[in-house]
């Protein structure tokens, strides 16, 4: 087919001219040419989106968040979001998370790493939201009671039925979600990776999400939010990093990955993260609780985009890189790969017929695509989303 441009490979190389051939649910050629005139471009197939970091389960509160501070908003003790997910019926919360999932799918989403509150029953809701709609919800899940505050500042350890409840968790989802260093003591910390590390799963912690979390405990416990993390809880996945220096980004980077969620930073008055420096070490976006944001990556790397350039006035001209962070990066954590002949046939197909002419076939996805042009969306060789034909 002319007009077809898929975007190839770890560096989302475009090739011109493209054919994409899949059979089953792998990709088993891409045909194509380096080279070809941007203007002739009709659709563009690219990898799908890996959503690094929601909390689907606050679908239910979408914008309760409104003047509050963060720890008002979402902190697990007192904060209005476990209010309002307490006070909901199980059916209710369901039908929020399914109908957000599905308009995750008809925006180019096939993965999404999902922290998950609510201990088992939690995870439960959030398989039962996800049935039969084909999109890859990847639950980390917790306790479904946190330890209270001064178990923590005493450095107690896990209970035995904790501790099982915190297996089972793990078992059951894909790995253990950290809602925070300060959360939890250091003892549970160490347990927290060793049952992890067990299982061989994912294990991800929201860190440094604003400089008063940095500090919060560090006066007692002589040690700082990110320190807390990096020297004993271990995660493959650091969220936020919102207030880390460019070093903290570096040393987060060697052990797991980054993964940013600034439109939930700024909603929250937490500030901007440091983005570059969180690009150039592959780090990942994620829209972070449906509470404050909607579950739209488009959205999200306009935003990374514009506040990157604005917070640092300068020019950036890596603007590959945030498509990379929101398609790609997070792939082999996932054992997934771009696209490439072999690889999963996970991708989308946008139609930006109509926003020709352009200069910059990276920018124009990052800053103008929208769910309008999302005509196909594809996972494991399966439809999972088509645009209705226009009458
Ligand atoms: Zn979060």
């Amino acid at each position: 087919m002319g007009g077809v441009c898929a975007l190839v490979g770890e560096s989302l190389q475009p090739l011109f001219d493209c054919e994409v051939v899949w059979r089953g649910d792998r990709i088993v050629e891409i045909k194509g040419d380096s080279s070809g005139r941007l203007q002739d471009v009709e659709r563009i197939v690219l990898p799908s989106f890996i959503n690094a970091h929601t909390h689907i389960g606050d679908s239910i509160a979408k914008e309760a968040y409104i003047g509050l501070s963060l720890e008002e908003a979402v902190d697990p003790h007192k904060g209005l979001k476990a209010k309002i997910i307490s006070g909901a019926s199980k059916n209710d919360l369901v039908k929020a998370m399914r109908s957000v999932l599905e308009q995750c799918v008809s925006l180019g989403v096939t993965h999404l790493i999902d922290f998950r509150e609510g201990g088992l029953e939690g995870l439960s809701l959030g398989r039962e939201a996800s049935q039969g709609l084909g999109v890859d919800l990847l639950l980390l899940g917790r306790l479904a009671t946190p330890p209270s505050k001064d178990r923590i500042l005493e450095n107690q350890g896990f209970t035995d039925s904790e501790l099982e409840e915190l297996y089972k968790v793990c078992e059951k989802g894909e790995g253990l979600g950290v809602s925070g260093a300060n959360e939890y003591s250091d003892k549970m910390l160490t347990q927290i990776r060793e049952v992890v590390r067990g299982q061989n799963k994912l294990l991800a912690v929201h860190c440094l999400e604003s400089h008063e979390t940095r500090v919060r405990l560090e006066g007692v416990l002589g040690r700082d939010e990110f320190q807390r993390c990096y020297n004993t809880l271990k995660p493959n996945v650091f969220i936020h990093m919102t207030d880390a220096t460019p070093l903290e980004v570096t040393y987060a980077s060697s052990m797991g990955v980054v993964v940013s969620c600034p439109r939930s930073n700024a909603a929250l008055g937490n500030g901007f993260p440091p983005l570059t420096q969180i690009l150039g070490c592959g780090g990942g976006l994620g829209t972070d609780n449906v509470m404050v944001n909607s579950p739209d990556m488009f959205r999200e790397m306009e935003f990374a985009y514009k506040c990157l350039v604005a917070t640092t006035r300068k020019p950036f001209q890596r603007v590959e890189d945030i498509l990379k962070s929101a398609t790609v990066n997070l792939r082999p954590l996932l054992g997934l790969k771009p696209l490439e002949a072999d690889a999963e046939a996970d991708f989308m197909v946008l139609n930006i017929g109509e926003l020709r002419p352009f200069w910059n076939l990276h920018s124009l996805i990052v800053n103008r695509a929208q769910r309008e042009n999302v005509e196909l969306v594809v996972r494991k060789g399966r439809k999972l989303y088509e645009k209705p034909a226009s009458r």
